[in-house]
């Protein structure tokens, strides 16, 4: 049994990866031309195209990849079915709980249910002590990594080379 501890491995490599994580993210998960995913406010770009509140850049919306695309493309899929969905989906405010399909071919539905209960406690007790650019949850399946990122539209599992 691992403890608390034992799942949140931040040493500086770990957060290498993050940030290198959170940087390319953005690729993923563009600022789209209608709300600042920041501020979750309408945008306005600024004379260099970006946001003017958060500062990022700005997509047309129709340059988005969006969840339901990469779901139809076979990169993602729904972690849960329905029923386990609606009770995962009110500790994250309703939003969708989705895992690479690397990840979700290589596990169980217990391990996914697992890694969900370990996300969960670390995202009460932990993640509000983190600062905003280190909460990635990262911890183990079977001796592999694996990490549980949370944006403000999804949740989504998987193994950092999946990025
Ligand atoms: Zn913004």
């Amino acid at each position: 049994m691992e403890g608390r501890q034992g799942s949140l491995p931040y040493n500086n490599s770990e957060q290498a990866k993050a940030e290198h994580f959170n940087n390319r993210k953005g690729v993923k998960y563009m600022h789209n031309d209608r709300v600042c995913p920041k501020y979750n406010e309408p945008v306005l770009p600024n004379e260099n195209g970006n946001c003017t509140l958060c500062g990022e850049e700005i997509f047309n919306v129709i340059s988005v990849y969006s969840l339901q695309q990469a779901i139809k493309d076979g990169v993602l899929v729904e972690a849960f079915d329905e029923q386990t969905e609606a009770f995962t989906a009110k500790y994250v405010n309703g939003k969708p709980v989705v895992a690479t399909t690397h990840l979700f071919n290589q596990v169980s539905h217990a391990d996914l249910l697992d890694l969900w209960n370990r996300f969960i406690v670390w995202r009460q007790d932990i993640m509000p002590t983190l600062r905003e650019e280190d909460r990635m949850f990262t911890t183990e399946i079977n001796g592999k990594k694996v990490w549980v990122d949370e944006t403000e539209a999804v949740v989504t599992m998987m193994y950092p080379e999946d990025y």
